[in-house]
């Protein structure tokens, strides 16, 4: 190893010791430290993620950076430590063109903006939101013409958060599945309201659920699915969410609603594929920028796999669902056939945290078309509430009756995630491309699940696709499994496939 390279790593290491404790203070307020005593934490994190950010980008960072990408010097390299280093220097160009200045203000302004939201939402009034959304939409637009002066801003912020992924894809794949699925759906609801289905919600699913037996499914599912116990734990927050310190180390968190048993065990899946991801990202890469998948898309891809293509899938339960019953006794008086219909109940819906795999599609090709019309179309603000109720009606056909249930429901444009939304869907049709190959790889996936063989899936999906992290962008990925060109057309036939059969309808 050169002596640069040395020096290199310690610097490195160095800040890892400050990540470690940024990780574990965030891991701490989120799931233990009490209301008064969240301040001292934001001031600790504060503290150390400037110490970190000030290694980040000082000269000496520069300076080795400059050294190992020096022709000589990178060439002896690992192929992973030249990942590293080309990924760091991009990086750092990047992080340095942005004014000290204006980065303060932002992460100012993104923490009053989330106030204001969660203020507005509580008193249903956008108004309220309005002038702190139109700030963060103009640092937005600032920050993106330090960070990519030559991109059109939106592919800028999409490309931040599914690198490689840019507009025309999304219109292109987007397009695909209003065409498809518009008159799908339609077709789906007028079947209900033929068999007087209706939306009406199913009692049995509401009774009171004990939270500690909501817990200890959570227990099960998660080591049925393959997420291991001994490189994870599990917490309780409002929203659920994954966080790893490496792939040694990674926390789920869970919200149990006692007459809600169906939202802990969904989130207990969903969270769960994202763990299973980072557990099985090669160790060699940890705390270092090939570790930990940085796409947003993709890592949605795995968690959605898990929830949607594994998850709502009858066999999956065939196994399990005896010991669902003996945890929560409710369920013995539920039939499998009901609980399956339950929990594949296609229906228009305010909510897209609620909403099943089928309209979500519509929840994120709303919120994609508003970016676009705020971004590139300048659509002023004020206009924004009728625009999103408009095409709730458009795609969904119902009308939210306040803001809180229409625009303010989401709290990713608060803090400025304009581009993020996009890849919940991206995740769902890379996973109709995955399910496909996998198919051809291990064959039947029904029957696996009803043997109980998930474990072979998880192995399967650890070594296509985590074991490499960050290494291999999205579209790489997708050429390297896949074989082919990124599709919405499998996710739609797994869609007509599926719902078909539940519905009694032939497409
Ligand atoms: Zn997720």
């Amino acid at each position: 190893m050169s002596k640069l390279l040395e020096e290199f790593k310690e610097y490195l290491n160095r800040m890892k010791q400050y990540d470690h404790v940024c990780t574990l203070l965030y891991w701490d307020m989120k799931t233990a430290a009490p209301k008064l005593g969240q301040a001292a934490h934001v001031e600790a994190m504060t503290h150390f993620s400037s110490e970190n950010f000030a290694l980040a980008t000082s000269e000496k960072m520069g300076e080795m950076l400059d050294g190992l990408s020096a022709q000589e010097e990178f060439e002896q390299l690992s192929d992973t430590w030249k990942f590293i280093v080309k990924n760091m220097k991009k990086d750092f160009d990047r992080d340095r063109r942005i004014p000290p200045e204006l980065y303060k203000t932002f992460v100012q302004a993104q923490a009053e903006s989330g106030n204001a939201w969660e203020e507005a939402k509580e008193a249903s009034d956008f108004s309220l939101f309005a002038p702190h959304l139109q700030k963060m939409i103009d640092l937005t637009r600032e920050m993106t013409s330090y960070t990519d002066p030559d991109k059109e801003i939106y592919d800028a912020l999409l490309d931040q958060y599914e690198e490689g992924m840019d507009s025309a894809t999304i219109d292109r794949l987007f397009e695909e599945l209003k065409k498809e699925l518009i008159p799908f759906v339609k077709a789906i609801l007028a079947r209900e309201r033929s068999e007087n289905r209706g939306q009406s919600e199913n009692k049995a699913f509401s009774r009171y659920f004990d939270p500690d037996a909501q817990r200890k499914v959570q227990d099960m599912l998660l080591s049925y699915i393959g997420f291991r116990r001994d490189a994870g734990s599990v917490g309780e927050t409002e929203h659920p969410f994954t966080l790893n310190f490496s792939s040694r180390d990674v926390r789920v968190t869970n919200h149990y609603y006692e007459h809600d048993p169906l939202s802990a065990i969904f989130s207990a899946i969903h969270e769960g594929g994202h763990g299973i991801f980072e557990q099985n990202v090669n160790p060699e890469y940890d705390n270092t920028r090939a570790g930990s998948c940085r796409y947003m898309g993709l890592h949605e891809s795995q968690s959605r796999f898990y929830e949607n293509i594994l998850g709502r899938n009858k066999n999956f339960w065939l196994p399990i669902y005896d010991q669902l019953c003996s945890l929560l006794p409710q369920f013995k008086e539920i039939p499998l056939e009901d609980f399956y219909r339950e929990i594949n109940h296609v229906k228009n819906s305010l909510i897209r945290v609620n909403a099943d795999e089928v309209t979500y599609c519509f929840h994120i090709i709303l919120r994609y078309e508003m970016e676009k019309a705020i971004l590139r179309d300048h659509v002023p603000v004020m206009e924004l509430p009728a625009l999103w109720n408009q095409k709730m009606e458009e795609y969904l056909q119902i009308t939210p009756a306040n803001d809180a249930e229409g625009i303010l429901q989401d709290m990713h444009w608060s803090d400025g995630s304009f581009g993020y939304f996009p890849s919940y869907l991206l995740g769902s049709i890379y996973d109709g491309m995955f399910l496909d190959t996998l198919r051809q790889e291990l064959g039947d996936v029904d029957a696996l699940l009803k043997e109980g063989r998930i474990r072979e899936i998880t192995q399967w999906l650890n070594q296509k696709i985590h074991w490499y992290g960050s290494t291999r962008r999205p579209g790489e990925v997708i050429s390297a499994v896949c074989g082919r060109e990124i599709s919405a057309e499998p996710l739609i036939r797994y869609f007509k496939e599926k719902y078909g059969e539940i519905y009694g309808i032939s497409f």
